[in-house]
């Protein structure tokens, strides 16, 4: 027992991971603070409350919430249904959250900004495993820890428009015309979008979800107008598993927006590079670089930036971490996930030892912990803190055992209307993918390794990529 023992375990973020890890830390008997940054308890879950998830409840509750929750006679939900992200917040979050064994250990408004070891800059290494982390928060106040969790996941900080990562010439000047990924169309927000042209820029789930939003407010108001932009030649990827996904909602996603584009509902525009944003009185034009330097430009009203999200690691730039170059995942996990590599890659079940970095005892989980990649699962998050604080309890056993029971999917193995059939340009054939490994990577996995087509500098197509052997 250390002087160190006596301080909190500082948990960043309450949303599901970080509750989750909360309850583990309950469990084990270690104190613990939580710190939120937003007002309630699953604030970024929140701000896409309208969107129905792809996984039933059963995979969306932690086994030690569950257990807590069940002890205070809690009514869980029908294991098999599919929450809204509000009814994830109502009927479970903020019930965790309001447990006397949860409720007086978390902070709400307290927005983390820096974390470093008391006493210590990254350089120092004597003393530097038994120095005391310091959590140092947006109004000043400094709390000392143990060990961090930080689960503040990467809601706050979603992908640009621009294909080389860096804002689009005028991106920043036109915030007024972006939107966050997952606006409420057919709620709150129906206004900004009902009689207007919205072109969706993005290939995940996000977009998908926008874009059947969109097409539902364009049957209701007719003047509405749909686009969707995607970088890759062919939207084979996002359509996905359809009736072969073993989570059927997701699969059922990408086959609605199939039937929306096959009908001219939703007009795709392939091989789309943001180049330039221009506001041009109340509206906006996009300008858009073509594979042989040329340019072309299409006007709209809005645009839904559903390109992804990307971690901030900025807050424990004080600490040694040892992120994977191409992921900003640690370098045990990335590899597992990247969608570079992975076009039917699955995710093993994976802890602590996975997630640990040089400085010891800070561990990012959830959906930080997956760096760039869109994947993750709340119940592969929720097996992560089982396992950290399992090591932290110091039961390296339990820690170790790490186990994920997730369904498999067709998505790689079954979708003959998927251009990555078969070896060619677009990746190998998909393999299948060995029992109980754990959830392939959904369908956006893989979804880099289709062709994009490549800016060039002269008319010469690059590295024969233009036009994309995908192309539809
Ligand atoms: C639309 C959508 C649908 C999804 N559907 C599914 C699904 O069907 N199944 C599934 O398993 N997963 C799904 N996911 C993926 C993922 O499981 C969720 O995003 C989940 O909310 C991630 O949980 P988290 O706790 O890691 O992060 P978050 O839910 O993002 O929580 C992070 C919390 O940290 C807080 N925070 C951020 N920065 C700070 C800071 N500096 N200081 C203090 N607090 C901070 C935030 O306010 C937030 O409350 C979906 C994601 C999205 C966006």
């Amino acid at each position: 027992m250390s002087a160190l023992d006596d301080l909190p375990v500082v948990v960043i973020g309450a949303g599901p991971v970080g509750l989750a890890a909360a309850a583990h830390l309950h469990e084990r008997g270690l104190p613990f603070t939580v710190l939120e940054a937003g007002d309630t308890a699953g604030a970024a879950v929140r701000q896409w409350g309208h969107v129905r998830v792809f996984s039933p409840w059963r995979y969306n509750i932690d086994p030690a919430a569950r257990r807590l929750l069940d002890d205070a006679g809690w009514v869980a939900p029908d294991l098999e249904a599919l929450p809204t992200g509000a009814e994830l917040v109502d009927d479970y979050l903020q019930p965790l959250a309001e447990l006397p064994q949860l409720k007086p250990r978390l902070r709400y408004g307290a927005r983390v900004e820096a974390i470093s070891r008391l006493g210590l800059d990254r350089l120092r290494t004597a003393g530097r495993d038994s120095a005391p982390f310091l959590v140092r928060l947006a109004d000043g106040d400094e709390i000392l820890a143990r060990a961090v969790i930080d689960a503040s996941g990467t809601w706050g900080t979603p992908n640009v428009l621009g294909s080389s990562g860096l804002p689009a010439r005028g991106e920043r000047q036109s915030a007024a015309y972006l939107e966050h990924a997952l606006p409420d169309v057919l709620g709150g927000d129906r206004d900004r979008f009902a009689g207007r042209h919205t072109l969706v820029v993005g290939a995940g789930h996000s977009a998908a979800n926008t874009l059947l939003s969109l097409a539902e407010l364009a049957a209701a108001e007719p003047s509405t107008e749909v686009t969707w932009a995607i970088r890759s030649a062919s939207p084979a990827r996002t359509y996905g598993g359809g009736d072969a996904d073993a989570l059927p909602a997701r699969g059922a996603l990408g086959s609605r927006l199939r039937e929306h584009v096959d009908a001219g509902r939703i007009r795709l525009l392939t091989g789309f590079s943001v180049h330039a944003l221009t506001p041009t009185g109340d509206r906006l034009a996009v300008v858009v670089r073509h594979t042989d330097g040329g340019e072309e430009s299409i006007t709209v009203d809005r645009i839904v930036t559903a390109t992804g999200f990307r971690p901030d690691h900025s807050i424990a730039a004080e600490l040694r971490l040892d992120l994977d170059p191409v992921m900003g995942a640690t370098r045990a996990l990335a590899p597992l996930i990247d969608p570079n590599e992975h076009s039917c890659g699955t995710v093993p079940p994976h802890g602590v030892d996975e997630l640990a970095h040089p400085e010891a005892g800070y561990y990012a989980v959830g959906m930080k912990s997956y760096g760039r990649a869109p994947t993750f699962l709340m119940a592969t998050g929720y097996e992560q803190v089982r396992s950290v604080v399992a090591a932290l309890a110091g039961d390296w056993q339990a820690a170790r055992d790490v186990q994920l029971d997730l369904p498999g999917t067709g998505v790689c193995n079954s979708n003959p209307a998927d251009s990555t059939g078969g070896d060619s340009c677009c990746g190998p054939a998909p393999s299948l993918e060995p029992a109980g490994k754990g959830l392939a990577t959904g369908i956006s996995g893989g979804l880099l390794a289709a062709p994009l087509n490549l800016i060039t500098l002269n008319a010469a197509p690059a590295g024969g990529q233009a036009g994309g052997c995908c192309g539809s």
